[in-house]
């Protein structure tokens, strides 16, 4: 272990502060293996579809996922805006659950580029199922907007990392299909779902039309998500990828870490939910905190914090000053994620953080 990556990795570790980041998934830092990967990755112009590494790492993608092809995307927003780009056209709706990702933080992009609007359902615990969805199917005349895409979040992020029954997101994709729509996938964390399924990634996805998915959260990745579908789908994917200035060159540098990510990470998984259950158990005993620990089924903890007289921004600001940071989901609930850069001694001073922040 002498290189001078891992040497670099080996500092970062040492100087890194005692404070513990619970505000996403998407802040670790790349393991020293990752670093050395991508130090020594065979890299060429993925434009021109040389680049060794990125290659690899779409077809072990497409390999897991039961696909034909997958491609290579910078970030999760835009795999999901070229699937929504290609699977509908302007003028149309697309149905997904009030608090997605795609229709609350993509930037408005499905109805700035793709032309389209929502027809959002709200969920408490952000699952829909068929007969909610079939309710909000428009009408087939020529007056009326048309549907153009059926969109699930597996696992929820802002309902707190819920995961959808297979029976019921197959359901939904069955009888979507039947009515002659589409139904995209947005799988950011379907590992995290897969682990609470205690299926494979291919089987609980395998009725989609297309799925997203990224390395970069709980994976560990800095850097990339993927889009998979049939070999079509994927060809036009990536112009629409150019389109949107996704065209990278010697990115297997990238991939080096993704590929990792992919076959590696999925097996810690299991740890984030035990120390995010962990999490949960503890805060539900403190004044102030309503949260059902039995509703944390991933790595995303929410809970409201309006029994202690703060909103949940003045809240996160009290942890900041004992050194923990989380996020809020919204005006009265916190949002902690649990990941591979915050072990269970880490999660342990969370919430001695938390009880004292509740106990002034
Ligand atoms: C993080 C996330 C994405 C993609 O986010 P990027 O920051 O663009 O990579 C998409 N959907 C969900 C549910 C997410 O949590």
């Amino acid at each position: 272990m002498s290189s001078p990556a891992t040497h670099a990795a080996d500092e970062l570790q040492t100087s890194r502060p005692t404070i513990v980041d619970l505000r996403s998934d998407t802040v670790t830092k790349p393991t020293p293996e990752m670093r050395i990967a991508m130090a020594e990755a065979e890299v060429g112009d993925d434009v021109y579809g040389e680049d060794p590494t990125i290659n690899r790492l779409e077809q072990r993608a497409a390999e897991i996922f039961g696909r034909e092809a997958a491609i290579f995307v910078p970030t999760g927003t835009m795999g999901n805006q070229i699937a929504i780009k290609l699977h509908t056209k302007p003028g149309q709706e697309i149905i997904c659950e009030e608090r997605g990702h795609i229709f609350n933080w993509e930037m408005a992009m499905l109805a700035w580029f793709s032309g389209c609007t929502v027809r959002p359902i709200y969920s408490e615990d952000g699952i829909l199922t068929w007969e909610m969805v079939r309710k909000q199917i428009s009408a087939r005349i020529y007056y009326r907007q048309q549907t153009g895409l059926v969109e699930l979040e597996n696992t929820h992020n802002m309902a707190g990392g819920t995961v959808y029954p297979q029976k019921i997101a197959d359901d939904i994709c069955d009888r979507a299909h039947e009515a002659g729509l589409p139904v995209h996938l947005d799988g950011a964390r379907i590992f995290n779902a897969a682990v609470a399924l205690g299926k494979p990634v291919a089987e609980i996805t395998r009725k989609f039309d297309s799925v997203m998915f990224c390395l970069s959260k709980g994976l560990g990745a800095p850097v990339g998500s993927l889009l998979v579908g049939n070999k079509t789908f994927i060809e036009q994917a990536r112009s629409v990828r150019k389109a949107l200035g996704g065209g990278m060159r010697q990115a297997g540098i990238l991939a080096a870490a993704g590929l990792i990510a992919l076959e590696k990470m999925p097996a810690r998984l299991h740890e984030d939910h035990a120390n995010a259950k962990f999490l949960a158990k503890g805060l539900a005993g403190l004044p102030g905190i309503d949260i059902d620990p039995a509703r944390v089924q991933t790595n995303i903890v929410i809970f409201d914090v309006s029994g202690t007289g703060m909103s949940a921004s003045e809240f996160t600001h009290k942890l900041a000053e004992k050194n923990l940071l989380a996020g809020t989901a919204d005006t009265q609930r916190v949002r902690f994620v649990t990941h591979m850069d915050v072990n269970r001694e880490a999660c342990e001073r969370a919430l001695e953080a938390v009880k004292q922040v509740v106990n002034d």
